[in-house]
């Protein structure tokens, strides 16, 4: 029997688990990257000498037990040179110089944080029973089933956990890797990234490009770079090819789309069978912001390499409200590669940013010097604010390169360089959580802007797109 072929737009983590997926079940798969590098957010690039990461700095729940690990199981994923983070602090808040630290299982987490707010511990301890009921009912998608969590908000669990104002800032402070909004954020996006990072944290040597060198390598066809689709030709209500920015056409039986929604409407024809009332509807659900990234090569022997990750707030940020104009919080990520004498070779800073419109119709590297200039009073102020949860940082600076959403965007197609995609609402779940298959019947979706982001959601959701494909969920899962 001929074997089916897939053709995946997009080599993102989604993108190349599909493929993954998909080469197991007997298909043909051909992974379309328009970047000359694969991975979308877990690209790496050097400056310096060093190795640095896009999009991927930690991940939660590899360690058995955890939801990652099924899933990195199946993928061949766990025996990457992982390296643990500190059991006693993996994360560490720091609000206005006060430090506060996350401790990896739930009974340490509970008790770390009850020592600094004895009289809070009944609400830790009712906060971490749901996240590890959430947790360990993640997954039930595969099974169709739609978490309650997803239809519950977040901001009024927590307050429902504690009254106090400081305690509540010190459960959020690690969330940078969300966007916490008071008003939308389900509880279950909340709860199952929370959840997996207090399970285990880890990094990785070698990052990004690491979990996409060894996904490609499992893929039964090839990853194309270089390779941009430019549009989705369909015939009698089925996509039959893409067409490349080369002018080449691609056919094949099943089409997974791993790139940004709205991206994906604008390769589609006028007459397409994704009707525009979807299109519109998926459209208009707001993104998340997009990161200031600064990557910074630090001076041999100036600052001890730390097994934690360090989230820096003002007194007066609030987690839970807009992105503000003044740098509020930054998370400073250690690389595991260190010097060889031990000492921290490399750090990133991260920071929540909203770009003005000034810069819609520039591509990267041509923006200008006011670009620049906001560039580097950015860079300055997260400098500024991490030195403050991490002293000495400034002076072990060796080298800086800067990166705003409006990177993100042009290397990625997100919208506005959203970090996190489609932000999700817990008054209206259904709506704002996405299915993998389309009006289309041989055209799916699939990436973080479906279900949950990160490389838990983007993994999680790879097997609901693969599930839809097959008809079935994959048998070897779990
Ligand atoms: C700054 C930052 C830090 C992060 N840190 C972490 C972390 O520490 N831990 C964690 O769990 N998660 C983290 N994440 C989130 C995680 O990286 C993402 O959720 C995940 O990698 C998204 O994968 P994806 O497959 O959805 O899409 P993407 O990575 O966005 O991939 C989409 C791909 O499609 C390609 N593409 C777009 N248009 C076309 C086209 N027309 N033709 C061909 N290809 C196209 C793009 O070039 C890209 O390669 C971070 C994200 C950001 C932005």
């Amino acid at each position: 029997m001929e074997m089916k072929k897939a053709v995946i737009i997009g080599s993102g983590l989604g993108g190349l688990e599909c493929g993954v997926i998909l080469s197991k079940e007997g298909y043909d798969v051909t992974v379309l990257e328009k970047e000359i590098q694969a991975g979308g957010c877990l690209q790496g690039f050097r400056r310096g000498g060093f190795r640095f990461d896009t999009g991927f700095h930690y991940v939660g729940g590899i360690e058995e037990g955890g939801p990652l690990h099924p899933l990195f199981r199946y993928f061949d994923l766990l025996d990457l040179p992982w390296v643990k983070l500190d059991e006693d602090c993996f994360d560490e808040v720091v609000i206005g110089g006060e430090r506060f630290p996350f401790a990896m299982g739930y009974d340490r987490f509970i008790d770390a944080l009850a020592a600094r707010f004895p009289s809070e511990r009944a609400g830790l301890e009712k906060l971490i029973a749901k996240f590890r009921n959430i947790g360990d009912h993640i997954f039930d998608a595969f099974k169709g089933e739609m978490n309650p969590a997803f239809a519950e908000g977040a901001w009024d669990f927590l307050c429902s956990c504690t009254d106090d104002p400081l305690l509540r800032k010190v459960l959020s402070g690690t969330s940078l890797k969300l966007q916490l909004d008071a008003e939308t954020l389900p509880l279950y996006v909340f709860a199952q990234i929370s959840n997996s990072f207090i399970r285990s944290s880890h990094r990785l040597t070698g990052g990004g490009p690491a979990i996409v060198d060894r996904l490609a390598s499992q893929i039964d066809g090839e990853v194309r770079t270089g390779a941009g689709v430019s549009r989705i030709i369909e015939k009698d209500g089925a996509v039959v090819a893409v067409g490349l920015e080369s002018g080449e056409r691609i056919e094949a039986d099943v089409f997974i789309s791993d790139i940004h929604p709205t991206a994906l409407f604008g390769l589609l024809g006028e007459d397409s069978g994704v009707r525009k009332i979807y299109r519109r509807r998926i459209s208009s659900l707001e993104n998340s912001c997009g990161m200031f990234t600064a990557n910074i090569l630090l001076k041999e022997g100036a600052l001890p390499y730390l097994g934690r990750n360090i989230f820096v707030h003002t007194a007066d940020e609030d987690p839970w409200g807009p992105v503000p104009e003044r740098t509020g919080s930054v998370m400073i990520h250690f690389y595991p590669e260190r010097w060889p004498d031990g000492s921290a070779k490399a750090v990133d800073l991260l920071s929540p940013m909203r770009m003005s419109d000034d810069w819609d119709e520039t591509r990267v590297g041509h923006r200008g010097e006011k670009y620049l200039a906001l560039k580097e009073s950015k860079a300055a102020e997260c400098l500024d604010l991490a030195e403050t949860g991490l002293p000495g940082l400034k002076d072990a600076v060796e080298g800086i390169w800067t990166s705003t959403p409006l990177t993100w965007r042009d290397y990625t197609a997100t919208e506005s360089g959203s970090a996190y995609g489609i932000m999700k609402d817990w008054r209206n779940p259904l709506g704002s959580v996405i299915s993998p298959r389309t009006p289309v019947q041989n055209l799916f979706l699939t990436g973080q802007n479906l279900n949950l982001h990160g490389i838990l959601g983007t993994s999680m959701t790879s097997f609901l797109t693969a599930g839809a494909v097959l008809g079935r969920m994959p048998s070897t899962l779990l």
